[in-house]
């Protein structure tokens, strides 16, 4: 007899949210206590019933910090961040243990993110690594580029924002990968951390191999 196989179980933990702040049109910062420790990097399941399976996102705090917190947007249509967006202090969630290997750690390196894909960074940076490193960031609007009150006086020329749209000075006008393409001496031997869509993702790996970026120094992690 043919039986369907169960879906494998995954642990929830219930917990309550402390704030849900719309940060910029339709993107939201979700937080809430912890009581587990993660790297930064790190990725959760989340979800606001627990008989549906959860969505990941990237936790976008520091290692150190007391609250967990995640950077999401609105998908119109979507099964979770509609309903996400509505929730208040209080209100439950269900969340998985943190896990995945997209891991920072002291060696220099390039950040690459387009839209929410800056959240791991943002943990990175929290947790204090990246003495010197790059951070690039696309984004459409000047409220896209989430938390560069933090980036611009720590990390200075080192944090470059890129819009097609926004046209200001200190804002690159082009995308990310054309950014990318014209640079000429990008090292060889820095790991380059890429974070975003999976078109953002791609476009941007063929462009760093390209330009000679051994395979083993390019890391992604592709939201879906
Ligand atoms: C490793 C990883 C990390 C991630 N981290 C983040 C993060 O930090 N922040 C973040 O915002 N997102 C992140 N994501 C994406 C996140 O997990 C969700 O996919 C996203 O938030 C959308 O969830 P949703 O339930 O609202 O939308 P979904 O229900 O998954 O729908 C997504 C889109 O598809 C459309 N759609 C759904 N079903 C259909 C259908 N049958 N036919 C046609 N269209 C359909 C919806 O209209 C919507 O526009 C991450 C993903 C991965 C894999």
């Amino acid at each position: 007899m043919h039986t369907t196989p169960k879906k494998p179980a995954v642990k929830l933990t219930e917990v309550k949210i402390t704030s849900n702040v719309e940060i910029a049109p339709s993107v939201f910062l979700l937080s809430f206590m912890r009581d587990f420790s993660f790297n930064a990097g790190q990725v959760l399941g989340i979800t606001n019933d627990p008989s549906e399976d959860a969505r990941l996102y990237s936790i976008a705090s520091g290692e150190n910090d007391p609250e967990i917190s995640i950077l999401y947007n609105i998908k119109p249509g979507g099964k979770l961040t509609p309903p996400l967006s509505h929730l208040i202090p209080g209100n439950s969630l269900w969340i998985t243990a943190p896990f995945g290997s997209f891991a920072a750690d002291n060696k220099p390196a390039y950040w690459i993110a387009a839209g929410t894909g800056i959240a791991p960074f943002l943990s990175m940076f929290l947790s204090g690594y990246g003495n010197d490193n790059i951070l690039i960031h696309g984004g459409r609007a000047i409220e896209s580029f989430y938390f560069s009150d933090k980036f611009i006086p720590a990390l200075g020329s080192n944090y470059i924002r890129c819009s097609t749209v926004v046209s200001l000075n200190g804002i690159y006008h082009g995308r990310v990968t054309t950014y990318l393409e014209n640079i000429n001496d990008l090292p060889p031997d820095r790991k380059y951390y890429l974070c975003g869509s999976a078109e953002m993702v791609v476009d941007c790996r063929e462009i760093l191999l390209l330009k000679g970026i051994p395979f083993n120094n390019i890391v992604a992690e592709i939201y879906f």
